[in-house]
Order: C-alpha cells, then sequence, then structure tokens
C-alpha cells in the first residue's frame, strides 16, 4: 500500500485583530472547534478578551471566528504562549458559563474518535447535553440503606465481593443465574462498593425497572436516570447534577457511558452483547467498548453482565482481559429451567408450527401459574407462498403481500395496496398459504384453544410492563416479554428458526443471548419448549444452561472463517469508483471484499479486514486516509469500525 502523507493543515488566513484588550492572565484559550470540516479537529488557539477572562474556563462553550465563518467550540484549556504564527483572534463570545466538558470526557471521546476512525466533534456529539435556558431542580432517587442480602450473594464467590469492598480494580464478566432478578445481585454491588457507579442497560424501560429494584433494596445511595423518557431539560439537569458531584449512581442507556461522573469507582453494563448498545450514528461506538476504555483511563472495575455472553467478551475472557464471576455448576443446574425440544421432526406430535409437544407445554404450566409463548413476528400474515412452488407473494412494487388482523385483506404491506386477485408471477396459481404467523394470528389460535383463560399480548407497539400475577397466557415478541413475578411456569419459543436466519453476522449470537435471557424468566425447574431440534448447539448449550460452550464453538468457527471478533472488520461505503480505489490502495495489506451494492444506487460498500496485530493499524491507516481526502475536498466516505452487517 502507498505510504499515507501526514494530514494536512488548513494555513490560517490573516485577518484584522477586534480592538480589545487581551485577558492579562493566561490570554490563550485552546479550543476545540466545531468545524464541520473532518479533518479539522485539532485544538486552535484564540485570543481571550479580558472582560470574558473570568467565565472563559476549560470545559465552556464558547462561539469563535473560523475561516471567515462563526463556529462553535469548547474551550480545553488556557496558556500564557501560542505555538501559533501570525495574529491571532479573540473569542467572540462564551455561550453558557458551566464547564460541561471534563478532561475524563474530553480523553474518553478522544480515545473513541481514535478507536473508531472519527473526528472527535462526532463523539462529542453524543456526550455533551444540549443546554437549555431554564434548569428546574431535580429531585435525586434515595431510600435508606438496608443491609446485604444474603440470599442473593451466597451463589457467588465470596471473594469477589471482598475485593469490591477493598476498592480493588477488576475486570470481570458475570452469568447470573436464571430464575433470579439481576438487578437485585447489582444493587448488592452497589451497596458493597465505595465510591460512584455507573449503571448501563439496553432501554429504559430497563432503566425503570432497575432504579425500582434498587430502591427497594435499599443501597442507600443518590441516584439518578438517564433515559430517552426524560426530556431536553430534565437531561440537562441531570447532567449538571453528575457535574456537581451531587449522584452516587447513574442508572441509563447507551449514551450515558459519557456522563462526567466523578471518581467513578465501577461501570456496570448489564446485557453487554444487546444490539441496543450499539449506536446507529456515524461513528457506530458500542457501550461495552467505550466503558471498557474509561475503566483504563479512570482506573475504575468493570463488570459486564450478561445471560450469554457476547462473543467479544468471550474473547476477551479467553485472552485473560476479563475474569469470570459464575455460581457453581451445580446451582445453575439447580435453578435452571427443564428444556424440551424436537426429538423427531417427522414423529405426528412435533409436527406443524404449534406442535402437540408445544401445546402440553402450555397446558402443563398453566395449571400452576402464568405461561409465556414467544412468537418472533409481530402482526398476523405477514407473508405469503404460492401453494404450488412456493414462490413469494409480493406486489408490484417489491412488497411482500400481508393479512392484516382486522378485516383479513390481502395488501401488500410496503404500499398498501389491496391486492384482490393475487396470482403467482412463475407458476400462474392462485392459491396461497400462510408463511410468517404473527403474534396476533397466534393470539387468535392459542385463545382457540384455552378458551376461558386470559391472554395478554406484549409487542413494541404496546408493551406490557408491569409484573404478571396472575395465572394468563402471555403472548411477546421478542424484546417485548414481561416479567412474571413468581417466573414463568412455562414458557414456549415459536418459529424459533426465524431469529436464526437473519441475515446479520451475529443473529445466532443474538437469538441465543434471546433464548437464554427470556428462559431465565422461568420459575426455578419450571418447562421451556422450543421448536428447534434437541441437537442443535443452541439447544444444547440451553439445555446444560451452558452459554459459554456455544459462545466458544462460534468463536472457534469465526476463527476458522477469519470472521469478527477474531478479526478486525471495517466498512466503507461511499461513491463507486472511490471505494474501487480505496479497495485497490488496502488489498495489499488487508483482506478486502469485492464491491457490494447499497440500497442508494450510487454507492458502493467494501468491508476490510485486518488480523488482531494489524485492528489498531487498519484503523489508523483508514483514518488518515479519510483525513487526507477530507483535506483535498473528496466526498465524505461512510466508514464503520466493527459493523454488525458485514
Ligand atoms: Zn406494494
Ligand atoms: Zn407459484
Amino acid at each position: 500500500m502507498a505510504q499515507v502523507p501526514k494530514a494536512l493543515t488548513l494555513v490560517r488566513q490573516r485577518t484584522p485583530k477586534t480592538p480589545g484588550k487581551a485577558a492579562s492572565n493566561s490570554p490563550i484559550a485552546r479550543v476545540l472547534v466545531d468545524t464541520g470540516v473532518f479533518h479539522l479537529d485539532q485544538e486552535f488557539d484564540f485570543l481571550v478578551p479580558e472582560e470574558l477572562s473570568e467565565i472563559a474556563k476549560p470545559g465552556v462553550s464558547v462561539r469563535v471566528p473560523f475561516n471567515g465563518r462563526k463556529c462553535e467550540g469548547y474551550i480545553v484549556g488556557r496558556a500564557n504562549s501560542s505555538a501559533h504564527i501570525g495574529r491571532m483572534q479573540f473569542l467572540d463570545k462564551v455561550n453558557n458559563e458551566t464547564p460541561v466538558l471534563t478532561s475524563n470526557i474530553l480523553n474518553l471521546s478522544r480515545t473513541v474518535a481514535r478507536k473508531y476512525a472519527s473526528n472527535i466533534m462526532d463523539v462529542l456529539r453524543f456526550a455533551l447535553p444540549s443546554a437549555v435556558s431554564s434548569v428546574k431542580n431535580v429531585s435525586l432517587s434515595y431510600s435508606e440503606p438496608k443491609p446485604s442480602n444474603n440470599e442473593t450473594i451466597k451463589h457467588y464467590p465470596q471473594s469477589y465481593f471482598e475485593s469490591l469492598k477493598k476498592g480493588e480494580a477488576s475486570h470481570v464478566i458475570w452469568t447470573p443465574l436464571p430464575a433470579t432478578e439481576p438487578f437485585q445481585l447489582m444493587a448488592e454491588f452497589c451497596k458493597i462498593r465505595n465510591g460512584n457507579i455507573l449503571i448501563l442497560v439496553p432501554d429504559s424501560k430497563s432503566v425503570d425497572r432497575c432504579l425500582q429494584v434498587f430502591l427497594a433494596s435499599g443501597i442507600g445511595k443518590n441516584i439518578c436516570t438517564w433515559s430517552s423518557e426524560l426530556t431536553k431539560s430534565q437531561r440537562y439537569a441531570n447532567y449538571l447534577e453528575i457535574l456537581n458531584g451531587k449522584v452516587q449512581v447513574v442508572i441509563g442507556v447507551r449514551g450515558a457511558v459519557f456522563l462526567p461522573i466523578q471518581s467513578l469507582s465501577l461501570i456496570i453494563v448489564w446485557d453487554e452483547g444487546n444490539d441496543n448498545y450499539s449506536e446507529i450514528r456515524s461513528p457506530g461506538w458500542h457501550t461495552r467498548e467505550v466503558a471498557i476504555e474509561r475503566t483504563k483511563q479512570e482506573g475504575c472495575s468493570l463488570l459486564l453482565g450478561s445471560f450469554s455472553p457476547s462473543l467479544i467478551a468471550t474473547k476477551y475472557l479467553l485472552a485473560g482481559l476479563l475474569k469470570p464471576l459464575n455460581p457453581l455448576r451445580e446451582t445453575f443446574k439447580e435453578y435452571s429451567p427443564k428444556f424440551i425440544g424436537i426429538t423427531e421432526i417427522n414423529s405426528p406430535d412435533q409436527r406443524g408450527r404449534i406442535s402437540t409437544k408445544a401445546w402440553k407445554t402450555i397446558r402443563r404450566g398453566l395449571q400452576t401459574g402464568p405461561v409465556l409463548v414467544q412468537v418472533p413476528l409481530r402482526g398476523y400474515i405477514r407473508s405469503l407462498i404460492c401453494q404450488k412452488c412456493a414462490n413469494h407473494a409480493r406486489c408490484q412494487c417489491g412488497g411482500n403481500l400481508v393479512i392484516g388482523s382486522v378485516n383479513k385483506n390481502i395488501v401488500c404491506g410496503l404500499c398498501g395496496i389491496f391486492q384482490s386477485d393475487w396470482q403467482c408471477t412463475f407458476c400462474a396459481g392462485r392459491a396461497f398459504r400462510h408463511s410468517g404467523i404473527g403474534d396476533e394470528r397466534t393470539v387468535e389460535e392459542i385463545g382457540k384453544a384455552f378458551p376461558g383463560t386470559p391472554i395478554r399480548n406484549s409487542n413494541q407497539g404496546s408493551m406490557i410492563l408491569d409484573e404478571i400475577e396472575e395465572t394468563c397466557i402471555v403472548l411477546a415478541t421478542p424484546g417485548s416479554e414481561p416479567r412474571a413475578k413468581k417466573g414463568y411456569a412455562a414458557i414456549v419459543f415459536l418459529d424459533s428458526r426465524i431469529p436464526l436466519e437473519r441475515s446479520s453476522i451475529n443473529a445466532e449470537e443474538q437469538a441465543r443471548l434471546n433464548w437464554f435471557s427470556v428462559s431465565a424468566l422461568a420459575a426455578k425447574n419450571a418447562e421451556v419448549f422450543l421448536d428447534v431440534v434437541v441437537s442443535d448447539p443452541n439447544f444444547q448449550a440451553l439445555l446444560r444452561w451452558d452459554p459459554w460452550y456455544a459462545a466458544n464453538r462460534d468463536l472457534l468457527e469465526r476463527i476458522s472463517l477469519n470472521l469478527p471478533p477474531h478479526f478486525k472488520a471495517v466498512s466503507v461505503i461511499g461513491p463507486h469508483s472511490d471505494v474501487h480505489n480505496m479497495a485497490l490502495e488496502f488489498s495489499g495489506k488487508y483482506l478486502v471484499s469485492s464491491l457490494q451494492s447499497t440500497d442508494d444506487i450510487f454507492l458502493s460498500k467494501i468491508i476490510l479486514r485486518g488480523t488482531d496485530h494489524q485492528a489498531q493499524e487498519l484503523v489508523e491507516d483508514l483514518l488518515n486516509y479519510c483525513r487526507i481526502r477530507s483535506a483535498h475536498g473528496l466526498t465524505a466516505l461512510k466508514v464503520r469500525v466493527d459493523p454488525i452487517e458485514l
């Protein structure tokens, strides 16, 4: 590959000096300017006018003249002298007197920008709150401290709790017992550990639940939350409260990893493999990875938790970067549900979408408590296929034909056009059968089979948030399963092949995570039916309640295929010729995929892969490449480090 030259810097133009007097003390302000230009993300020096000197503190947001425009930025330091040659310009204005950018968060954002081949301003956008004009008082949540709950902690090695108590820094991955509430154990961690704690959970409903559990457990610390449920003004108020050091525990969703908690002592990332932790917007950072960087920088402890570890966490464990925190194997056995799978695919009691085995599991469960049935698809009939040739029934626009639950008409799922006389485009047949059956249709089917039993439906559109107490059937789509107060008496997973057949590279990992997490909602020793064959390695992992077994197996497979997380992968999207040229340039050193098409006909995508040893270099080379393009005024390429889709 050609030598990548050093990134270019714009030569500053001289402008007439603004009238005014520079501050007598530290007259120079180092400013991180939001230039909007990818390669211009270094700090620039400005003169501080005497009248702003007192409030122009490091961390405040300012406005500066830049290249004939006004730009926003943050002061990152004050100095007596500058290496800048030529006449220096004055700061225009201090936007807000509160220093919101702490040095820890600045350093963290720099590291994250480097790790994701990005510009620091693009990371700071996630780290800093937008200021609001009026801030209301925040009421922090607090409940009186209660003593440690020995019932909850007795199953885990006591050495870990002692190390927590001593304030030692450790990096640990924890797999909780099924049929227990993981947030209860997290509450115990918070009681034992001194210092401030950051709790990261995958969604806002988990934030609420975690807060309730913490208050009931009596952790005796000031708690504040951080989620999309908060208004802009509430977020800002919470941010200031955290800055002021009044908050001891923060419970938040992915972006909370950047909150400026001082003297941070422990970060817990619960459900570390959850896809919600992967930021969709550029530069596409992952909460777990940012948390790891933060623990390294601030010397605090890390606790990753999950019912089924991600492949990346498994890789870290095997490399000795994480230590396991597990209950004893026998205890897992004692708490784990009893799994039932398909033993003979053609036997009459195991055929069909809802097999006799599934019906029987529901029936037995209902004798003692609530039963959860999980269906991957939402809606009524989500796809139709030709009865004769199995061709997918599609509209002229390319959308799938679906049947809605209200009037049972066949319509296009994309454009909504009514299709009264569908005909197969391949064999001209007119008969079709249902292939993708959603939760609404399943509610009907199960309702007919269990007249008199209440059925509750929970999906992303209308989610049941309270705990289930009464005996009923709960029909839920993945991610919207409510908890049952005493655990479910039985759980049935239908259409389990659907999550496995998703096109994403981590489909199997995500499916397994869902199966383990949802099965953990079952009561101790309850029955769980999964419609996969018992020889399936994921089923075997569930049967032994050994998520590590399946993760290790997947990881070995990835190694043999040169796939992430064993290999570092980066996806690049841009105009065809640009991506093509880039592929040529990088192909000598790294594995480069062929050009792939994207949703946009003008853009192509390539995947670059490098070995573990090359990982850092690959990202650095990419960053330099993008900076040079930016300096030459070329179209920005869309770079994503560790993409979910390959
Ligand atoms: Zn259509
Ligand atoms: Zn056909």
